[in-house]
């Protein structure tokens, strides 16, 4: 079985954004990239699925521009056997992703696709609900147990009400949470060896897949300030205020 890891390029999760000052964006320019931490978790579950001998090549891929190739790398040095970065320059919306990585998945003939629940840039939540439905393929998302069988993969999810376990059958599409697992860290031999790993480079246009956005953004703005806290000195003093000056929002 072949396993699709795709993995998106996004700003570090370290770094504090910054809205440009035209409110047409977040200010890219100079600020560290890195792999989404939600495709860190997938990358590290279909290795590990790999190497329990359940499956028998780890592709990951990225849409994006040429730099994605640094997180095409960094997803083989912790274990993906080869890569496809799908370039384009374009503003690539979940909808367009979802239509790349169909073109890709059946083009690679997987039987199991692994995202992300969702990326931090822009938190959508969307691409792979989107890849199940364009494909067909039954979906599992919020993953935090992930078990292959035969022609089978069960999936424990994390829902409001607490865990769900559901049952789908091959091929399937699953998103990974939070408490899946916890990702390798890349070690420099590995890194060494990522370089010589083969890396693949298709044009969306190639795939046949119109990118172009659905969605116009009409501006981005920081969220307000918050207000400064306060120390109350006793419970007594809470109750007061809760009493008399709180108000409700
Ligand atoms: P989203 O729907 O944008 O929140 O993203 C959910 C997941 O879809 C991510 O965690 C990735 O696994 C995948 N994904 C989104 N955008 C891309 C991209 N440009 N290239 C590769 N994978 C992506």
């Amino acid at each position: 079985m072949k396993i699709l890891v795709p993995v998106k390029r996004v700003v570090d999760f370290n770094v504090k954004v910054r809205v440009k000052a035209d409110g047409t964006g977040v200010d890219l320019a100079n600020v560290k990239m890195a792999m989404n931490p939600f495709d860190e978790i997938a990358v590290e579950e279909a290795v590990r699925l790999r190497e329990g001998g359940l499956a028998s090549e780890v592709i990951a891929v990225s849409c994006g521009v040429t730099a994605a190739q640094d997180t095409l790398r960094t997803a083989m040095a912790v274990g993906a056997d080869r890569a496809v970065l799908v370039e384009t320059d374009a503003e690539l919306q979940p909808l367009a992703v979802a239509k790349l990585l169909r073109a890709v998945a059946e083009r690679e003939g997987v039987q199991l696709v692994v995202l992300g629940k969702q990326a931090i840039d822009d938190d959508a939540n969307q691409t792979g609900q989107m890849l199940s439905a364009l494909l067909g393929w039954p979906q599992a998302t919020f993953a935090s147990k992930v078990v292959v069988g035969d022609n089978k993969v069960t999936v424990t999810r994390e829902i409001d009400g607490g865990l769900e376990t559901i049952e789908l059958s091959l091929p399937a599409v699953v998103t990974v949470d939070l408490r899946l697992n916890e990702p390798r860290f890349a070690s420099l031999p590995n890194i060494m060896k990522a370089k010589k790993k083969p890396l693949d480079t298709l044009k969306a246009e190639e795939l046949g897949v119109d990118v172009a956005p659905r969605l116009k953004t009409l501006s981005v703005a920081e969220p307000p300030k918050r207000a400064g806290g306060v120390i109350l000195a006793n419970v007594a003093e809470l109750v007061s205020r809760l009493r008399d000056e709180a108000k409700v929002i």
